[in-house]
């Protein structure tokens, strides 16, 4: 499998990549890692005539905290800078642990975080977790600049709301209110696997009394899908195995999973029935946040 021939543009900044994109339209797109596209390039299901490389430009290299805002992530951060980063580590240890679980130790070596999202693939591992945490996204655009829910980035498989010219350059983490939070990935090897089923989850916690929570099912769907029913259920009511057991059987009910070459859709259903039940446990009682 080779890479077909293509020309390759390195440019400076943020701002010189968006115009790249604009002036070549659609034969041009960008790669960060890599670790998508030449997959893609080598098996032809993708031939851009033109790369334009982000991963390298500093702008997109962040990780800070910034309070009163929350934190910061570059879009061009890998995998495994997410993972070992001391300030995620402290403020949110569930989005190191969903980075961890990601691919292998190659591929989160060069597979970023704007590329994990950009791809709006629907077993992808960080929108969960980074949904559930209420995560806003920049897009920047060579004409103008835009900021968004991550949960309104995504149209379908494969399909997210970005123009041809605009790239995602930064992700915030909002300084909120939960608790604790958790992404839990059931694949069917222990690594190295893409997510059969993908369940995020945070709550708020008043005690021991639920004020808010957040369930975001991978993999089942075709988006990332908030199990809002069931986030509902909990809300305001006492946590209890027997609760969270309820709120997995109605979450395993809201989504839509399709059978394919790694589980079948009922199995899909029953496995978002136990890993709510499992991730909403492990927010409330370990609590990371
Ligand atoms: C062996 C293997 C295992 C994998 N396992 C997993 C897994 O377990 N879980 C999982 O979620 N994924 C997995 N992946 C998929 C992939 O590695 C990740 O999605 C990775 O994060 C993609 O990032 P990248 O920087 O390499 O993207 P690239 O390949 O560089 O780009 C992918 C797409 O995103 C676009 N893009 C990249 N950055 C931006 C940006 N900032 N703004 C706008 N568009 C952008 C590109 O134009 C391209 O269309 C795996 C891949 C491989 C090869």
């Amino acid at each position: 499998m080779y890479l077909p021939d293509f020309e390759y543009f390195t440019p400076d900044s943020v701002e010189e990549a968006c115009q790249l994109l604009s002036k070549y339209g659609p034969k041009a797109m960008a790669i960060a890692g890599g670790t998508d596209i030449v997959v893609k390039m080598k098996k032809e299901v993708l031939a851009p005539e033109i790369l334009v490389s982000i991963g390298h430009l500093p702008e997109l290299k962040k990780i800070e905290y910034v309070p009163g805002k929350g934190v910061v992530i570059g879009a061009g951060v890998t995998h495994n800078e997410v993972q070992n980063s001391k300030i995620l580590q402290e403020k949110y240890l569930s989005v190191c642990e969903a980075a961890h679980q990601m691919a292998n130790n190659q591929v989160r070596n060069l597979g970023t975080i704007g590329g994990n999202i950009s791809n709006a693939v629907p077993s992808a591992d960080m929108p969960p977790i980074l949904i559930a945490l209420d995560t806003t996204v920049k897009i920047v655009g060579s004409k103008k600049e835009r900021t968004l829910p991550l949960e309104d980035v995504f149209k379908g498989p494969n399909q997210t709301v970005l123009e041809h010219d605009e790239l995602i350059t930064e992700f915030v983490i909002p300084d909120g209110s939960f608790t604790g939070s958790t992404y839990l990935k059931f694949g069917l090897r222990a690594s190295g696997a893409l997510a059969v089923v993908g369940v995020a989850a945070s709550v708020q916690m008043d005690g021991g009394v639920i004020k808010d929570a957040r369930i975001v099912l991978g993999a089942v769907s075709p988006v990332p899908l908030r199990a809002k029913e069931a986030e509902n259920l909990l809300k305001g009511k006492q946590a209890s195995e027997e609760l969270f057991e309820e709120a997995g059987v109605i979450a395993s009910g809201e989504c839509r999973p399709i059978s394919d070459i790694r589980a079948s859709a009922e199995y899909r259903r029953d496995m978002v029935r136990v890993f709510t039940r499992r991730a909403l446990l492990k927010a409330v009682n370990e609590g990371h946040v």
